[in-house]
């Protein structure tokens, strides 16, 4: 059993920390906050990301939404350019859309349960052999450290690419008066420059009202401007685009209420090094566009966990990195190529889509293919090797076919 020391307790870092520990590992998470917290809105949590926490005892559905389909429509054209519906082949299999802040009470519980330490108000500034350098000192040596400090880790090469487009998320309370369903996420275009959304999220507090997750796409320098407009302005924009946004928009009442977030790409070749491992956004990042960053996450925490039962604790992170290099190379590829089409100046992308990958899209085997890309299984989230005794099918996680239910690891 190891001493691992973790640097970040958000969605990696505290998956990291209840797996690891539940498997008997002396695990201590170090967090720049004074007290747990997520920032941001919703995010849809993919069956392979449910399967990951099922496997940690973490339940999160009753926090949640479940979502059966994706889709979107061009503005003025009304032409549909996104339409995946999750579960073509009729298997009862849903994302789950949740306030990112009720993934995170969920899996800081585990963690908790598991008896992971957890030490907060400890920015970590860098790293000396197996220790941690924090504001109030170096730590005491970890046989392994784990970088799951997310996109501005200090410990973590990764220099990526600022994406052009960013957007400003809130939370509303789900009005009174919309048509739109509770069990899909809905988007409108305007070519790829504009891009607004409705995500419905649950309840995040159990006592509290049904909310949604309500999203506007702008260029990573527009927020300044956004903040200097009227809100009634940009509101009517939005209500003229899409119409079915109104009530929502009446949830809005002060520029604060929606953040804005920045996305940026890029993967590290190598998310290891002698006595460290980098994982989540700290190994790669991404545009939410696939909807698929806290998923990738959750996998990374689990394949280290596969790593450390299977391997010593010295060859973990070259595991973990083997068994997930296939998925993570192949969502960060289709993340490139996608984002732009969704969110860009050009006004040739948005074209080609509408006319050429939209088509496409519908025709067989696409129709199969999109779920999958979804849902997270397109290529084998966990490769074998890492699955129990060694013996498991590709595609497996924790030794169930990720077609089949997801089971929880054993
Ligand atoms: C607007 C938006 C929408 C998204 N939607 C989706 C979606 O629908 N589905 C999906 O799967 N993903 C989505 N994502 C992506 C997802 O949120 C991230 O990929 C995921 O949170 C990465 O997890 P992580 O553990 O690597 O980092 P994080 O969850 O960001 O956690 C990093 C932690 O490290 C801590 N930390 C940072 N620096 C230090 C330091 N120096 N010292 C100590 N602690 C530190 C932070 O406080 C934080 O707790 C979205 C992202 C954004 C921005």
């Amino acid at each position: 059993m190891a001493r691992i020391g973790i640097a970040g307790a958000g969605i990696g870092g505290l998956a990291a920390a209840a797996g690891l520990a539940a498997d008997g590992h002396r695990v201590t998470v170090f967090d720049r906050w004074d007290e747990p917290r997520a920032v941001g809105s919703g995010l849809v949590v993919q069956p392979v990301g449910l399967a990951v926490l099922d496997g940690l005892g973490a339940e999160l559905r009753p926090r949640g939404r479940a979502i059966t389909r994706m889709s979107g429509h061009e503005a003025r054209s009304g032409r549909v350019v996104l339409d995946v519906t999750y579960d073509v082949e009729g298997r009862g299999r849903t994302g789950l859309a949740v306030h990112r802040a009720a993934l995170h009470g969920v899996l800081l519980a585990a963690a908790r349960a598991a008896g992971a330490e957890l030490r907060l108000g400890a920015a970590v500034t860098g790293r000396e052999g197996g220790r941690l350098l924090t504001a109030g000192g170096p730590t005491e040596p970890f046989d392994l450290l784990v970088d799951a400090a997310g996109s501005g880790s200090v410990l973590s090469p990764l220099r990526a690419r600022t994406l052009p487009f960013g957007a400003i998320w809130g939370n509303v309370p789900w009005p009174a008066g919309t048509e739109l369903p509770r069990d899909e996420l809905r988007q409108c275009y305007l070519r790829a420059d504009r891009m607004l959304g409705v995500l419905p999220i649950g309840r995040p507090e159990p006592e509290g009202p049904e909310m949604a997750a309500i999203f506007w796409s702008m260029p990573r320098g527009g927020h300044a401007a956004w903040l200097a407009r009227p809100l009634e302005a940009w509101k009517a924009e939005a209500c003229t685009l899409w119409p079915a946004m109104a009530p929502f928009l009446g949830g809005v009442t002060a520029h604060d209420q929606m953040t804005m977030a920045r996305y940026s790409h890029g993967t590290l070749r190598r998310p290891w090094d002698d006595g460290i491992v980098h994982l989540g956004d700290a190994w790669h990042r991404a545009s939410p566009q696939l909807g698929q960053g806290a998923n990738m996450a959750l996998l990374d925490a689990h394949a280290l966990r596969l790593a450390l039962r299977t391997g010593p604790v010295a060859e973990a992170g070259a595991r973990m990195w083997n068994a997930r290099r296939l998925h993570v190379a192949a969502y960060q590829a289709m993340s490139r190529a996608f984002t732009p089409q969704y969110q860009s100046d050009s006004r040739v992308l948005p074209m080609l889509r509408d006319h050429v990958l939209v088509p496409l899209s519908r025709a067989w085997p696409a129709r199969r293919i999109l779920p999958a890309l979804v849902r997270g299984t397109m290529v084998p989230p966990v490769m074998a090797g890492l699955a129990e005794g060694g013996t498991a099918a590709a595609s497996r996680i924790g030794g169930a076919r990720p077609d089949h239910g997801y089971p929880p690891a054993p």
